[in-house]
């Protein structure tokens, strides 16, 4: 990053000031931070990743399974601020963030974590005046989900099976040969969309996970495959695939 592009990422707007008494907004003033004063802006933009040492946070109970979900390989997510969406190239294991507001699972809107006498490590060494600082490293401090299942066979072979049926990297090639019109491409797409989809109901009739299938298998296809352009609506065992362009075209 160019110095004068860090320069602008480290200023905070912090008017308007108010209006002077003749009715005009007073003057815009610019400051810059270079210590945390708890504003909660980072909290609003997502959860942490977790890293080894947030072990003992699952441990206590303070992170619970439902809270946390899978970025897998490959997975394509949006980053607060960048027009595009990123590539994540390794496993990451994350506390959720809220649907409505894409905040953290533990803030509660209005500058207070839920958990901050335990925050997980990243949220305790974010820095905000220095982003890149806080992810150096994080390939070998990370959680994978074989520290947390590594000692339950059933869902290390079912984490397995889904890796290689369900990758992101197979799902974007079948989906490009799909879109180019071929149909075995498509069928592809379906079949991985049937087999997470399946493999969910049976995480849920044999061990009674629901919310936590997100951390074990990662999110629900149906959903991430959106960001790869295409909506998917399932009605039963009948997926209907569109592209996201065409459908809001079609949008009155
Ligand atoms: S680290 Fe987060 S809470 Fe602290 S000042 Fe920066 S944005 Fe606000
Ligand atoms: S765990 Fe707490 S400190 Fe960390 S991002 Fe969430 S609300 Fe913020």
């Amino acid at each position: 990053m160019s110095e004068k592009s860090e320069a602008s990422d480290n200023l905070e707007i912090t008017t308007p000031q108010g209006i002077e008494e003749e009715g005009k907004p007073k003057g815009m003033r610019m400051s810059k931070k270079s210590a945390c004063d708890s504003c909660g802006k980072c909290c609003g933009m997502g959860g942490p990743v977790l890293q080894k040492e947030d072990m003992k946070l699952l441990m206590s109970g303070v992170l619970s399974q439902d809270s946390l979900y899978t970025l897998r390989e490959g997975e394509l997510v949006f980053i607060p601020g960048e027009q595009e969406p990123k590539e994540f190239f390794i496993e990451v294991i994350k506390v959720k963030e809220k649907n409505d507001t894409g905040e953290c699972y533990f803030y509660d809107g209005s500058g207070v974590c839920r958990i901050y006498e335990n925050r997980p490590v990243q949220c305790r060494d974010y820095q905000c005046w220095a982003p890149s600082e806080c992810l150096t490293g994080i390939d070998s401090t990370r959680i994978l989900r074989k520290d947390i299942f590594g000692g339950v066979p059933f869902l290390m072979d079912a984490i397995a099976r889904h890796n290689e049926k369900c990758s992101y990297e197979k799902l974007g090639v079948s989906l490009a040969r799909a879109a180019g019109g071929d149909e075995e491409g498509m069928e592809d797409v379906i079949d991985m969309l049937q087999y997470d989809s399946s493999l969910r109901e049976l995480l849920k009739e044999k061990l009674g996970i629901t919310a936590a299938a997100d951390l074990v298998l990662g999110r629900p296809l149906i959903k991430t495959i959106n960001i790869f352009g295409f909506h998917v609506v399932q009605e039963g065992e009948i997926y209907t695939i569109m592209p996201i362009e065409t459908e809001q075209k079609e949008t009155p």
